[in-house]
């Protein structure tokens, strides 16, 4: 695959200052984070290529041979290998620290925003390829809806800090240097609350648990997610509300194997059905169909019902069943039924060929296969 060019990555111009790769970095670097993507396999990807850009065009050398050569004469430097170690490779930590360390550099550290959380959801085949609602029970924070999420009693306002004056930081004078710290009055908030609301002790939500009713769309399968835009733990002092991921898990199924959109499931005939020829039913999740079995069936054969699988969540195509039949040896025969099958073995027997056609097919390789070990 072919790379972007790292200002296209960037959104940047090609006279870009150092500053603005910085910034664009930052805004995509936010945007794309492992941390918020949740395992989203194609934003991590995007992560790893902003990562990247930011990385050449970060670094005089690598930007120089870039904007000479293209990708091709950054990996000339004979220093390849970006993206291949993780997150928080050079140069990297310092822009980061300050976005996700959650130590503001200037001005009041904001409330603590609500964390995501997730929920695994166990479905039955028939549930995720049909869909379904269900109410689900999360113990989590909520909003306090006593004092509206500020934390203060009910009349009354947090007030501003008077030692940083609402900034959250407070400067610190040693010799020459001026330092700045976190605010020991507030703690970083800028702000303090003189009289707590007494549901939530003055941190605008509370633990609690809340009943919500997931939708579930027709074809989801293990491993899709779905995302409830903030429904996670209520923030900090009204602070943004974290979302909800619905992690779906569909369990076995006694009858079918679901690969994708399609299903699959083995269905016993009996060897006369299979000699013969005929009409069977055969389960698909909308109840029985007749599957026509053609005469001289071999066991193991795959039958196609086309559009009777899965409907795909993500277009309108529809799966199919796939029915394996296997010839099922009868069993506890009597003694009648001996005979017959016997009468019916000597028939076969004046010319095996004809009515066993794997049986000889295998004697003809086993001879092949004697010959050549002896030459
Ligand atoms: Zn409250
Ligand atoms: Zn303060």
């Amino acid at each position: 695959m072919s790379k972007r060019d790292c200002y296209e990555v960037l959104g940047v111009s090609r006279s870009a200052t150092g500053k603005e790769v910085k910034k664009a970095y930052k805004r995509l670097a936010m945007k794309f984070h492992p941390d918020r993507t949740k395992g989203d396999v194609a934003l991590e990807e995007k992560f790893k290529e902003v990562k990247e850009a930011y990385e050449i065009l970060n670094d005089p050398n690598k930007k120089a041979a870039f904007d000479q050569y293209g990708h091709e004469g950054v990996n000339q430097q004979g220093q390849g290998g970006f993206g291949s170690g993780g997150f928080g490779g050079g140069g990297f930590d310092d822009v980061f620290g300050d976005i996700f360390g959650g130590g503001g550099r200037g001005g009041a550290q904001r409330a603590q925003q609500g964390s995501d959380l997730r929920y695994n959801m166990e479905l039955t085949l028939e549930e995720a390829v049909k869909g379904v609602s269900k109410e689900i029970d999360i113990p989590t924070l909520v909003h306090c809806e006593q004092c509206n999420g500020s934390g203060a009693k009910k009349g009354t306002e947090a007030k501003t800090c008077g030692t940083c004056h609402g900034q959250g930081q407070v400067q610190m004078r040693q010799g020459f240097f001026a330092v700045n710290q976190t605010c020991p009055t507030c703690r970083g908030k800028g702000k303090i609350i003189v009289d707590p609301c007494h549901k939530c002790h003055g941190e605008g939500r509370y633990e609690n648990s809340k009943t919500l009713n997931v939708k579930i769309p027709a074809g989801v399968d293990t491993g899709d997610r779905i995302r409830l835009s903030g429904e996670g733990e209520a923030g900090e002092h009204g602070a943004p509300a974290g979302d909800l991921y619905v992690q779906m898990n569909v369990r076995e199924h006694d009858v079918f194997v679901r690969d994708g959109n399609n299903l699959y499931c083995e269905v016993p005939i009996s060897f006369t059905e299979a000699a013969l020829g005929g009409e069977i039913e055969v389960p698909t999740l909308d109840g029985r169909v007749k599957l026509k079995i053609s005469a001289e069936t071999q066991t193991g054969r795959m039958y196609r019902m086309r559009n009777k699988g899965v409907k795909s969540v993500r277009s309108h195509s529809t799966g199919d069943l796939m029915c394996k039949v296997i010839v099922e040896t009868p069993v506890k025969l009597s003694s009648k039924q001996r005979e017959m099958l016997k009468e019916f073995e000597k028939s076969c027997s004046s010319s095996p060929k004809k009515h066993k056609p794997k049986s000889d097919g295998f004697l003809n390789n086993i001879k092949n296969f004697f010959d050549d070990l002896s030459k």
